[in-house]
């Protein structure tokens, strides 16, 4: 999930103004008008599912449910769960017979996470995502129009070339694109002078990306850069780095979660809390163990969620793989919206690479994601020149994916960087606690480059 600000998103402003209208109203209604109206999108999914999906139609079928029976949100249980492994394998047969009416786009999930599955979503649920963006942004005070910076690595590769640039700016969108790849105590100096230059009122980033570049500048004291606010997802933000780039950039961070699948958004308010958008799917909470201990307040559970706007390729109790820890009684929120509160959420995580020039490269588990065979890649730095990468590949030819996966690399790190790939089974590189499992993990202590807090992950 990207707030991307594509211009072709402005293709459609009377659906955008008109969907902002109705997610503006739907923050203050109670809970009852809430799930009324998810109940009406699920009722027309689960009918066009039905009718149109065949994977959908041999479900129902053999569990011996029609469309009548989903009368109520609760009535969803009755439906067996999608899996990654699922998705994968039934492609085909999940998507709509009709669903050249949607104008379809293929996208994929990420290939560290579980392993890499592709899927298609409505080209008009960029409109859903550009509406759900600017009012969990408003919730920080960000109006259409505000002149924003955001950390990004990939509009900057091949860095041999590209990431050199320290930054791009869109002035019809008023974005400041930063580049990530340039992080490193050497260049402070740079980025701060291009705070001062543009003077953004937001940031938003990767919660590693943000760590890095507030590590950075926390040295140069009397930066002066003072932002509204700083928008964090794509990975779990921990809490050191909240707190560091809190008194970095002299604001709070507003956290959120979400996926390239399109079924979940949760994002935090200005009291902290985690809300879930419900109009913007259905988000089940499963508890990984129906004993939660006596006195316990939280649980932890998986979040399973289901679109209510996608019918290419309608995504029902799509577990998503990610964790999250639930109040076992409701909490309600300072700010009074009736969006239920999630108390933590633990997705994925991350380690840094230090390449042999001391750049830190965050996320570097974009190039395991790009490159096409991979089922799931773990990257290991064993040394400050030297990655080790292990991946489990598809049926294809392992030279074509070994080949690019070197180039998607080094598209980051640079050609210093020595790659070594070994090839091994999805059971092997996951672990058997799969849910420790890190897509990056480095062995190079970054202590003396970054500073001490670095390596707490
Ligand atoms: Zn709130």
């Amino acid at each position: 999930m990207g707030l991307d600000f594509k211009i072709k998103d402005f293709a459609y402003p009377g659906a955008i103004l008109k969907l902002k209208r109705e997610f503006e109203r739907h923050q203050w209604l109670s809970q009852e008008i809430l799930q009324e109206y998810q109940l009406k999108r699920l009722q027309i999914i689960i009918a066009h599912a039905y009718q149109n999906v065949p994977y959908y139609q041999t479900l129902f079928h053999k569990n011996g449910l029609v469309p009548g029976d989903i009368k109520t949100i609760k009535d969803l249980e009755k439906i067996p769960c999608l899996t990654k492994d699922l998705l994968r394998i039934n492609y085909s047969s999940l998507i709509a017979r009709n669903v050249k009416q949607y104008d379809p786009m293929e996208l994929a999930t990420s290939g560290t996470t579980g392993g890499q599955v592709k899927f298609l979503v409505d080209r008009v649920s960029n409109v859903l995502e550009f509406v759900y963006y600017w009012r969990s942004w408003g919730w920080a005070g960000y109006r259409l129009g505000d002149k924003f910076a955001e950390l990004s690595a990939q509009v900057f590769t091949p860095y041999e070339t590209r990431g050199k640039e320290f930054y791009r700016y869109q002035p019809l969108i008023r974005r400041l694109l930063l580049n990530s790849l340039q992080i490193a105590h050497r260049n402070a100096d740079v980025y701060v002078n291009i705070f001062r230059k543009f003077k953004p009122l937001f940031l938003k980033g990767l919660p590693s990306n943000l760590y890095m570049l507030a590590l950075v500048l926390n040295e140069r004291k009397g930066h002066g850069i003072c932002l509204r606010a700083v928008f964090s997802q794509g990975e779990t933000l921990l809490r050191h780095q909240r707190e560091l780039i809190e008194r970095v950039f002299s604001c709070k961070v507003f956290d959120a979660y979400g996926h390239m699948e399109r079924t979940v958004a949760i994002s935090q308010c200005s009291e902290g809390n985690y809300h879930v958008h419900q109009d913007y799917g259905v988000t089940e909470f499963e508890p990984f163990s129906t004993n939660s201990g006596t006195g316990a307040d939280e649980v932890l559970t998986e979040i399973v969620s289901t679109s209510l706007y996608n019918f290419s390729m309608p995504l029902i109790r799509y577990r998503t793989g990610d964790l999250a820890k639930i109040h076992l009684k409701p909490v309600a929120c300072l700010c009074k919206r009736s969006f239920p509160i999630v108390a933590s959420l633990e997705g994925r995580i991350a380690d840094v690479v230090i390449t042999p020039d001391q750049r830190a490269i965050t996320a570097l588990y974009v190039a395991l994601d790009r490159t096409p065979g991979i089922l799931l890649g773990q990257i290991v730095q064993d040394q400050i020149d030297q990655l080790v990468v292990r991946v489990a590949c598809d049926a294809g030819d392992r030279l074509v994916v070994d080949l690019a996966l070197i180039r998607n690399i080094k598209e980051f790190v640079g050609n210093k960087m020595k790659i070594e790939i070994i090839h091994e089974s999805v059971e092997k590189i996951r672990g058997e606690n799969f849910r420790k499992f890190k897509s990056v993990v480095s062995q190079v202590s970054s202590e003396k480059i970054f500073g001490s807090s670095i390596i707490i992950w």
